[in-house]
């Protein structure tokens, strides 16, 4: 049992969390991105190593999905200046925002639709390569256009891949598994949405079912893989394979700023802002940003009030000796991709001295975000993507955040800031479900 008034003394922003209020929080274990770095074990070579298996790979994926082609075999989203969703945050939210602000539309991601594309991909494409070259159906060097042969889906029908997921996960390890040839097993918590049930099924995946939330859709993917000598599991909390993948997003990052000619220096700071739930994908993204732009790159986190596990986790310093229902919270919420109670502490161990900070966000919220982004710029993104509106919403407006960009020497320097909104699903929901949503925003 957690004691809530010794916890509250000792960790002031539990009693705001508990009370499920929108929440600005500062990391007070933010250090330097140098001495941060230092205390994690994997380096710019890891996020490197990941990016080249990508590259062996994209002869694949341009010809196991064809939408990727033009790409060179590459999943990559593009990256926009929403300047007249900027205006909508100042003019409607009393954002006062100076700087730019740009949407990384990972909502448009190829193949899943959502950032899952990125670590999911990768850690089975990872995985399947492991087994080729082991087995030597595969050898170093070769094309890795075989992967797309017949012989090969053979192979891996051999094996089982099995997840556990709240959805977007779920799209992407099914599908990719589903193209390699795996037998491929998705265990579905109660937040996921039919529709993504749907999809799995329509590509032969085996979707199971649970009453229960994440957790429990996790427990049993994990069992039901220990079981099958052949079986793999995806461990979303523990997997370091989905870490180093998301990472990679950095790298593509950097080009895309130098392209548009956005700079990020000491002069220029970069804010970004990322939905989060288990932790994996803005952890690892996170890990590739802070490589890249050390102290110029400023990261928050943004969670539903009812779901801000990771927050939590970090605040506390409980990782994932704590959740949201050990605080009363009942862990749901409309943003099913960050429907999530306990974090991952692989996640939060590795970010706590990385992350500047976090934003709580009420559902509602979203749903406005969501309608205006529509509005102004004509692009959908999922309600959890929306999330992370609520950093441009908040850096310049919020007491707290003033304070962060003072201590660290910002204060002049925001407007020559630039700030990201990291989009993180959208492009895959059923038109029927986008009318949904939008019946759901205030008009
Ligand atoms: C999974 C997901 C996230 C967060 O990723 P985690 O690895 O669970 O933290 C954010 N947004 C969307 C749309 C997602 O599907």
């Amino acid at each position: 049992m957690i004691d809530m008034e010794k916890l509250e003394r000792e960790v002031p922003v539990t009693g705001s969390l508990r009370r499920a209020e929108e929440v600005s929080w500062i990391n007070p274990r933010l250090e330097r991105a140098k001495d941060a770095l230092e205390k994690i074990r994997l380096t710019m070579k890891d996020v490197e190593e990941a990016d080249a298996r990508l590259r062996r790979f994209a002869p694949f994926i341009a010809k196991a999905f064809p939408g990727t082609e033009s790409a060179g075999g590459i999943i990559e989203s593009p990256l926009r200046e929403i300047p007249r969703m900027k205006e909508a945050l100042n003019r409607a939210h009393g954002a006062r925002l100076q700087g730019r602000l740009l949407l990384k539309m990972d909502s448009e991601l190829a193949v899943a639709g959502s950032v899952k594309a990125r670590g999911g991909i990768y850690e089975i494409l990872e995985h399947a390569e492991n087994l080729a070259l082991q087995e030597g159906v595969i050898r170093e060097g070769e094309n890795y256009e075989a992967f797309a042969e017949p012989r090969m889906r053979a192979f891996f029908s051999n094996y089982a891949v099995h997840v556990g997921s709240t959805g977007n996960l779920g799209l992407s390890i099914g599908i990719i598994s589903a193209a390699l040839g795996f037998r491929v097993s998705v265990h579905m918590s109660q937040d996921a949405k039919q529709w993504k049930k749907d999809l799995l099924r329509s590509k032969g995946v085996r979707v199971v079912e649970y009453a229960g939330d994440y957790g429990e859709a996790v427990k049993n993917g994990r069992a039901e893989a220990q079981k099958d000598p052949k079986g793999y599991f995806v461990d979303d909390e523990n997997s370091v394979s989905l870490f180093l993948g998301y990472a990679v997003a950095a790298l593509r990052l950097r080009r895309q700023l130098e392209e548009a000619d956005v700079p990020v220096d000491e002069e220029h700071p970069l804010f970004v802002c990322i939905p989060c739930g288990v932790g994996g994908a803005p952890g690892g993204i996170t890990f590739g940003l802070k490589l890249v732009y050390g102290d110029s790159a400023h990261v928050f986190y943004a969670e539903p009030v009812q779901a801000c596990c990771m927050l939590l986790g970090i605040a506390t310093g409980l990782h994932d000796g704590i959740c949201v229902q050990d605080i009363g919270l009942t862990g749901l919420t409309e943003a099913d991709g960050l429907a999530v109670g306990r974090p991952s502490k692989f996640v939060g161990k590795t970010v706590e001295h990385l992350l500047a900070g976090e934003f709580t966000v009420e559902d509602d919220a979203l749903y406005s975000y969501m309608k205006e982004l529509l509005d102004t710029e004509g692009f959908f993104i999922e309600p959890s993507s929306c999330a992370a509106f609520a950093g441009p919403e908040r850096i310049e407006r919020e007491e707290v955040c003033r304070a962060y960009t003072e201590a660290h020497g910002l204060a002049d320097r925001m407007g020559q800031a630039s700030h990201i909104v990291w989009a993180t699903g959208g492009s895959l929901v059923p038109q029927s479900v986008r009318e949904e949503f939008l019946g759901r925003a205030p008009e």
